[in-house]
């Protein structure tokens, strides 16, 4: 994976590289804005290199909590797997899940559920926890609160809709972007920025290949890791069974979101 890393441009980097470096220096994680898996194009980065939040922008404060990581002493885990657009390899998804007996969190646009109301109740029935990822995935730093409100909001009409459950307190911020007012906006809505200490880079790395996904996956989960993966990756579904058998095999507990945070 270095020489892949190389290739990465520096340029790429957002608020969570903040994140990653205090976590480990080696590890250099991004939440660019993905190819096809997203609903919004994006940004030609080399163009605006400035648009990432600075580091340090973000930093832990009185007003918020972030959630990006569980208990460090504990093998629990969660795989999260955040819907823009695709929705193939969804079922195939829910499959391997079932199959390993391993309950997800899945944080879906409401224009995700729109398109894809059996799999948005699949998901759910089978025990699987709903977090919202806003009504059309842009980036919230850009939004008024009222607008922040109305992205929120109306995914969480459309998820109570269709399950009967609401998402919060869960929420994941479209493309990792995310600022102290935005956090203390999501908050008073009663959401929690759940994010991540480890990205599988299916929405990252072009052309990733299942095996680049299981190797990386492998190597980095943690006690108390939330691994970010999305559901429109055929690559993550196809390396999804491997990757849950070695996890298991190497002791992991797979939980959802809410359980570590309630560990
Ligand atoms: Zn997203």
């Amino acid at each position: 994976m270095e020489s892949s890393r190389q290739s990465e441009p520096r340029a790429r980097a957002t608020a969570l590289e903040t994140e990653a470096r205090t976590a480990s220096k080696a590890t250099k994680t991004s939440e660019p804005p993905p190819k096809d898996i997203e609903p919004l194009k994006p940004k030609p980065i080399s163009t605006k290199p400035d648009e990432s939040p600075k580091e340090g922008s973000v930093t832990p404060a009185d007003d918020w909590t972030e959630f990006s990581r569980g208990d460090p002493d504990s093998p629990r885990i969660a795989l999260t797997f955040d819907a823009g657009w695709e929705n193939k390899p969804g079922d195939k998804i829910l499959d391997v899940l079932a199959k390993h007996h391993v309950r997800s969190t899945f944080f879906l646009t409401g224009r995700w559920v729109e398109k894809n109301p059996d799999l948005t109740r699949r998901i759910s029935s089978e025990g699987h926890e709903i977090g919202n990822h806003t009504w059309s995935h842009k980036r919230l730093t850009k939004l008024s609160a009222m607008q922040i409100t109305e992205e929120t909001d109306k995914a969480e009409k459309i998820i109570v809709n269709l399950t009967s459950k609401s998402t919060k307190p869960l929420l994941r911020v479209p493309y990792g972007e995310r600022d102290k007012r935005v956090l203390s906006t999501l908050a008073k809505l009663g959401y929690r920025s759940i994010y991540w200490d480890e990205d599988c880079w299916d929405s990252v790395k072009p052309n990733v290949t299942p095996a680049e996904i299981e190797a990386r996956v492998t190597a980095k989960t943690r006690n108390g890791s939330v691994v970010l993966m999305h559901i429109g990756s055929k690559a993550t579904a196809d390396a999804l069974d491997s990757i849950l058998e070695r996890l298991q095999a190497a002791g992991f507990q797979p939980v959802t979101v809410g359980e570590l945070l309630n560990n």
